[in-house]
């Protein structure tokens, strides 16, 4: 079982549409069981996971909703400028794997 962050944040769901916050949970930047909220800047400086560029997609998992108790399920987190900007939720599945858990948008 590997170390993971968690963002707090909310977004709606994407069986039932119930706005709530999820706890996403990642690896990217010192990924050492630290909790975030939508804003804050990721640290780096420990167990680093990937590298760092102005705008990044994370993968993201999280669930399950606490209306229709559906889930898991898969998360964008975007992050510009070392921020954690956004979160949204896919659905049960992604149609772009990431194999490393993130994706460089822009270097
Ligand atoms: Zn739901």
């Amino acid at each position: 079982m590997g170390a993971f962050n968690t963002v707090w944040a909310e977004a709606a769901c994407p069986t039932c549409g119930a706005r709530q916050l999820f706890a996403v949970q990642f690896k990217y930047g010192d990924t050492w069981q630290i909790e975030y909220r939508i804003g804050d800047r990721l640290r780096w400086g420990g167990n680093d996971k990937g590298v760092r560029a102005r705008k990044v997609v994370v993968e993201g998992f999280g669930g399950p909703c606490s209306e229709c108790k559906g889930g898991g399920f898969e998360f964008d987190l975007l992050v510009e400028d070392n921020i954690l900007r956004r979160v949204a939720a896919l659905g049960l599945s992604r149609d772009d794997a990431m194999p490393e858990g993130y994706r460089v948008v822009e270097p």
